[in-house]
């Protein structure tokens, strides 16, 4: 399926001389949405992985309906300060500012094979913290799924395993 019509492209956001690629259209539609979730699942289990890995926030909207289809758990990956208990963080540039992410030490991830799902991959700063939080909790990365991919960033040279996309843009 091609999910480009169903991809908004709004100029100017969040600042000028960004064009900011919104998701909503394929959530508003069940058939679309369906076929993001079945097609993000099929990916994910060549990879036969332990656990999924959501990024906060809109990659969470994937994440538990691709766990569900694999009967496997999902774990958070989450902006600093949103997770209760024992977290470990690590900083990072985004492509527009910069953020912390976090995960809950007790989180069950030694030895895992672990798949990641965000809705979009653009300089790659995102994915590249997550992975190496998943990896400081012994973790391995096999494989990061994406909604949509900016290649032009060319993020995917920052992360570990495969990476895929059901939307690419230069
Ligand atoms: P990166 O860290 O530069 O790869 O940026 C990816 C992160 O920023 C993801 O968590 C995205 O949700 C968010 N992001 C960056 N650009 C866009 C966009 O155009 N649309 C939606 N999310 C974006």
């Amino acid at each position: 399926m091609n999910f480009d019509q169903h991809i908004a492209k709004v100029p100017a956001f969040p600042k000028p001389g960004i064009t900011f690629y919104d998701i909503s259209p394929i959530l508003e539609d069940p058939a679309v949405a369906r076929q993001a979730v079945n097609t993000l699942s099929e990916l994910a289990a060549r990879y036969q992985p332990d656990v999924i890995i959501g990024l906060d926030a809109r990659g969470f909207l994937f994440s538990l309906p691709v766990a569900l289809a694999l009967d496997i758990g999902t774990i958070m990956v989450r902006k600093a300060g949103k997770l209760p208990g024992q977290v470990i963080e690590r900083s990072y540039a985004l492509e527009y500012g910069e953020a912390t992410l976090a995960i809950q030490t007790e989180r069950d991830l030694h030895g895992k094979r672990v798949v990641i799902i965000d809705d979009l991959l653009a300089t790659g700063g995102t994915v590249s913290a997550a992975q190496a939080l998943i990896e400081q909790v012994g973790a391995t990365v096999v494989a990061s799924l994406f909604v949509v991919e900016l290649t032009g960033l060319n993020g995917r040279a920052r992360l570990s395993g495969d990476v895929h996309a059901l939307q690419q843009y230069e």
